[in-house]
């Protein structure tokens, strides 16, 4: 019998959690079982997708980066990264604003509803306003600062700085580059062969995945908030799924048009990476999974992959950035608030600001919200408004994440073979012969 795909394998490991998840609330005993015996297994897939993270970022990047010759291709390549993402992340901002005004969700919201659903969560969203708090404390320059570390081994044993790492990494890969080529081979090989040994163990990893999601499906089912209060929420959830699918739709176009590949080979290929970042609600534990797909079967090549996706995974969230348009819009509504032309151009730039700001990390976006919502004077009593849908809405935003950098990733690898590089040391173009 031919051997059942990888992302089938995941899917099947996804309904079955959410079957079992809801036969489990029929039961007294279902939800301590679940937690005792199920959850554990979840827990442990994705530590181990984030044990594997940083060993990830540090080896392939300065192995992408010592692969270049010379140092002006990789301030080219940051450059196209960098304002691709921008670009991207402002085109997801206006189109979560224009569905949001269209549809409307916020109208359908009562009075009654309103009060209830603020009292049913305002502790949680107090918990996320302390937070928000704490970062918009902090001076204009604060997030540069925190790109450089003052110490690299403390840096690294936290995921949360994952930026801190990529900027010793950079800074590793251009010394490597810099030193005469006998002094670097050694810790070149080092490195070569130490990707090597990480990409075989994201391979293992991914043999669980499908028991890992299966766990963390079935726990999401017996710990979902109560069921009436998600109804009055429809709306609004549509409302986001539907931009949500609408970017991803225009991510298809992008990589049809730039590099010329369909839509099959590209959903296709990025597929298991998408359902690991609906089972994870995080970015940055998907990143393992993301940085092999796009490598192995988007053919994106490791140079390019090993650079845009570390940096994409902190700071390009598209999902997270249409999702808080349309919350603030969403929140606006509910109170009866019409907002200006000029506080929803204010929302581009502060949910631009804010995505990249965000956390790779679950219930980020609900966080950084608060900045958007108090700078566009959007009362931040209604983060506890939408708090009940946000986890499954999380999951959802996390997969356009991801493709957004995969696309992002796909323009700057096509963008640096057009530009023609003979110093790459290692190859033909940037896109290579692919496992499928
Ligand atoms: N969970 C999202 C991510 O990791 C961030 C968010 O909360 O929007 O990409």
């Amino acid at each position: 019998m031919k051997k059942l795909e990888l992302h089938w394998k995941i899917l099947i490991g996804m309904a079955l959690g959410v079957v079992f998840g809801f036969i489990m609330t029929n039961f007294d005993f279902g939800k301590d079982f679940i937690s005792d015996w199920i959850k554990p297994f979840g827990t442990i897939f994705i530590n181990s997708l984030k044990l594997i993270a940083i060993p990830l970022i540090l080896a392939s990047l300065v192995k992408g980066i010592s692969d270049l010759k010379d140092i002006s291709k990789l301030s080219q390549m940051g450059g196209v990264t960098i304002v691709t993402y921008i670009i991207t992340t402002v085109i997801a901002v206006s189109i979560g604003l224009i569905v949001v005004n269209v549809i409307k969700p916020g109208d359908s919201i009562s009075e009654e509803t309103r009060i209830e659903l603020i009292g049913a969560y305002e502790s949680d969203a107090d918990q996320k306003r302390e937070v928000a708090a704490n970062t918009k404390n902090s001076g204009p320059l604060q997030a540069l600062i925190d790109v450089v570390p003052s110490n690299i081994v403390y840096a690294a044993s936290n995921n949360k700085n994952m930026l801190q790492v990529i900027f010793f990494a950079i800074l590793f890969g251009i010394s490597m580059i810099l030193i005469p080529p006998n002094n670097s081979k050694p810790i070149k090989e080092f490195f070569d062969s130490l990707n090597k040994v990480i990409l075989k163990i994201i391979d293992l990893i991914m043999l669980f995945a499908p028991y890992g999601v299966f766990a963390l499906l079935a726990t999401l089912i017996v710990e979902a908030p109560q069921w009436d209060l998600l109804k009055s929420l429809l709306l609004y959830s549509i409302t986001l799924i539907f931009g949500l699918s609408l970017l991803i739709i225009l991510y298809v176009i992008i990589v049809k048009i730039f590099t010329g590949k369909g839509p099959n080979y590209f959903l296709k290929g990025i597929l298991p990476a998408q359902l690991v970042a609906f089972s994870t609600s995080s970015s940055a534990a998907t990143l393992p999974v993301t940085m092999d797909r796009v490598h192995n079967h988007l053919g994106v090549k490791e140079e390019v992959s090993s650079f845009v996706l570390p940096i994409g995974a902190t700071i390009n969230m598209d999902g997270t950035a249409l999702y808080q348009a349309i919350a603030a819009v969403f929140i606006a509504q509910t109170f009866g608030l019409d907002l200006s032309l000029g506080a929803q151009l204010g929302i581009i730039l502060t949910a631009t600001l804010a995505s990249i700001g965000a956390a790779a990390v679950p219930s980020a976006g609900i966080i950084v919200l608060v900045i958007v919502l108090s700078q566009a004077g959007i009362p931040e009593a209604g983060l506890a408004l939408i708090f009940a849908v946000d986890r499954p809405l999380d999951m959802c935003r996390t997969i356009v994440n991801i493709t957004g950098d995969a696309t992002v990733s796909m323009i700057v690898a096509k963008y640096v073979e057009k530009s023609g590089d003979p110093k790459v040391n290692n190859g033909d173009d940037n896109y290579k012969n692919v496992k499928g």
